[in-house]
């Protein structure tokens, strides 16, 4: 049997094999004198306005968390958006299926899957948070919830999703597009003045996608992730890339190892083209955007292709910036 003792030198020998490897032992992190806060990003360009509704609600001392539900339920309210909430493209079954998730500082989590009807869903997923013992509810379960919760049941399959829906049906030609026209999930991520971080992540995932397709976007530590010791991330792209490494999860421990949000997306992003190339696919058909934030409110990008923009929002105001990225 292990004594606590062999569990100690285990435990030292596994410190000086972090040491050796570069990798800090020790997760203290000492924060600059001044740090960057408040402060909101969020992806793509509808980003911009989403910000501008978290803002109002940060600039006022308000909580991080009521910033990003606030943020986001704009480009879902907005029927013209064709990836997000109302107006989102329907799967290929012509079903409007919507995915979010939400988390706070304290690490509570709440998420929705595979939800219709519902023109919020971000609001459904506070709901499962706060009022449920659980932390995910999918199709049927969470529609049923949310009418418990007094959401009303819409049509959320507008004029013009119909009509691109229809003209896909033609072919019915199955390979599910992101990024193709600069607007998918908005992923968002914020500090509040008093320093606590939250995010949220909504989507109505990939355009005629199979019914019951999940993403990364309502999965915790996949389409995104809180610490509020370290720092949050969030992603985009294609879903089933960014669960395949726990996307928003690791950006956020490359963080806590010492790596700057710059940095730690570029690494997450670096993992996929890897594996990608493991498996032998190709990388020009896949599109994956990080966004990260640390406690200092540094902030970072980085993607497979150009064309992933994300919007920052702090005392400097609000600006729409161009990712790098690792395709040429
Ligand atoms: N990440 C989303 C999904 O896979 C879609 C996207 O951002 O393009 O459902």
């Amino acid at each position: 049997m292990k004594t606590r003792r062999d569990f100690l030198k285990t435990a030292a020998v596994a410190g000086a094999g972090l040491a050796f490897t570069g990798v800090k032992a020790d997760t203290k992190h000492t924060l600059p004198n001044k740090i960057n806060k408040p402060i909101v990003l969020s992806t793509w360009r509808f980003g911009i306005e989403a910000n501008v509704a978290a803002w109002e609600v940060l600039s006022q001392n308000g909580r991080a968390l009521d910033a990003v539900e606030a943020g986001v339920k704009i480009p879902e309210g907005d029927p013209k958006e064709r990836s997000v909430g109302y107006g989102g493209r329907p799967d290929r079954d012509g079903r409007v299926t919507l995915d979010a998730c939400i988390m706070d500082e304290l690490a509570n989590i709440g998420s929705v899957a595979c939800l219709e009807h519902i023109k919020h869903p971000i609001s459904v997923a506070r709901a499962v948070m706060e009022k449920t013992p659980h932390v995910m509810l999918v199709g049927e379960g969470a529609l049923d919830f949310a009418l418990t919760q007094g959401f009303k049941k819409e049509n959320l399959l507008v004029p013009d999703s119909e009509k691109e829906w229809k003209e896909w049906l033609k072919k019915s030609e199955y390979s599910p597009k992101a990024n193709i026209e600069n607007h998918d999930t908005i992923g968002m991520i914020a500090m509040d003045v008093n320093g606590n971080l939250s995010g949220a992540c909504t989507t109505s995932g990939m355009a005629f996608k199979m019914h019951g397709r999940v993403g990364d976007s309502p999965i915790i530590g996949a389409g995104l992730y809180v610490d509020n010791e370290i720092g949050a991330a969030t992603a985009t792209g294609h879903g089933e890339e960014v669960i395949r490494i726990a996307g928003a999860h690791l950006v956020v421990e490359l963080m806590r190892q010492g790596k700057s949000p710059q940095q730690a997306c570029e690494e997450a992003v670096q993992r996929i083209i890897k594996l990608t190339k493991l498996r032998n696919k190709n990388l020009i058909d896949i599109q994956v955007g990080f966004i990260a934030l640390n406690k200092a409110g540094e902030y970072g990008s980085y993607c497979i292709q150009g064309g992933f923009n994300y919007a920052v929002y702090d005392a400097t105001g609000n600006r729409l910036i161009d990712a790098p990225f690792y395709l040429k």
